[in-house]
């Protein structure tokens, strides 16, 4: 555990997301390298700030090899006069290999045995997260992190909601607009009353991101095009069912229709998901898609 940010030295920016900056940095007296999240946000920013403590409180609690490690959070500026307007800093576990979302722009499409062995992990991370009563409600590539050994991990809980037995999450303003978003998720008010608990979205968005990894491109839009919120939305929430292309093996089609089952309530859960034949065909073969998919990452 890190107790302090005085000792990290900055190496480089690793990227930027909405909120803030991404560093990779190394402890001066153990040469130990992390990840260092830097979330700025304006005096006013209650909201943000809310989402950003949300995040440093659910982090500190979640302890699995299927979840990027944190292993400090700090407020405002400790130690660092460079950063005097920054105001919560991560220290997180250093994926080598960067994002689903970097490997998926360089090499635009992956084999079909690197993406069941991506199902799985996420979904294991899923099962975990779920025996903690936590809803992540941001699954997408950005926030699915590989380290040198091909391990995919989850990150980025910014919106996660910690469920509180009823569903305090799905009204939350500041959870942002995400294009991996579910239809419950979209239109909370459709399912009158009856809201989700909030699991089945984040299964949602593991569909939309196992196809995304099959054609190379967020699947709802052509390769390259900005969405469109509106169509999106109502295609999302409104427009039939969504069906992958035919160049994917049939126990690929079956699982990304589970996911993408537009009554949550229907959709494919966790525990079903985990032996569904896609997940557990090439089961046996696990480590040789890791090195498949760290080769892809690595390489660049
Ligand atoms: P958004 O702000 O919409 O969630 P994002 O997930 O891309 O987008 P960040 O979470 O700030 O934004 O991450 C920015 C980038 O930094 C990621 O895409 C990834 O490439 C890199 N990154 C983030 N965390 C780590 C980490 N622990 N190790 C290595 N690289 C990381
Ligand atoms: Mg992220």
């Amino acid at each position: 555990r890190i107790d302090s940010l005085i000792n990290l030295e900055k190496l480089a920016v690793l990227g930027h997301g909405n909120g803030g900056t991404v560093y990779k940095v190394r402890h001066r007296h153990t040469g130990s390298i992390y990840a260092l999240k830097v979330l700025r946000f304006d005096e006013d920013a209650v909201a943000v700030r809310q989402q950003a403590a949300r995040e440093a409180e659910i982090l500190m609690r979640v302890d699995s090899q299927l979840i990027v490690k944190c292993h400090g959070v700090f407020h405002n500026g400790v130690g660092d006069s460079d950063c005097a307007g920054c105001d919560l800093y991560f220290v997180m576990e250093y994926m080598e290999a960067g994002s689903l979302h970097d490997v998926l722009q360089m090499h635009h499409r992956l084999p079909e045995q690197a993406i069941s062995g991506i199902a799985r992990r996420v979904l294991e991370g899923l099962h975990y997260l779920q025996g903690m009563q936590i809803v992540h409600r941001d699954i997408k590539p950005s926030n699915l992190l590989i380290n040198n050994r091909g391990e995919i991990k989850i990150a980025d809980f910014g919106v996660s909601g910690v469920m509180a037995g009823k569903l305090e999450v799905t009204h939350d303003p500041y959870m942002g607009t995400s294009a991996y978003m579910s239809p419950e998720r979209f239109d909370p008010e459709r399912w009158d009353g009856d809201f989700s608990d909030g699991f089945a979205g984040d299964i949602w968005s593991l569909g939309l991101v196992v196809w995304e990894c099959h054609v190379g491109h967020y699947p709802l839009i052509g390769p390259g095009q900005k969405p469109d919120w509106a169509t999106l939305m109502c295609a999302i929430c409104f427009g039939g069912k969504m069906e992958m292309p035919d160049t994917a093996s049939p126990e690929f089609r079956s699982f990304v229709w589970r996911c993408l089952e537009k009554d949550w309530k229907k959709r494919g859960t966790v525990t079903e998901l985990l032996t569904h034949p896609f997940v557990t065909k090439w089961c046996s073969m696990d480590s040789i898609a890791a090195e498949e998919l760290v080769d892809y990452a690595l390489e660049g």
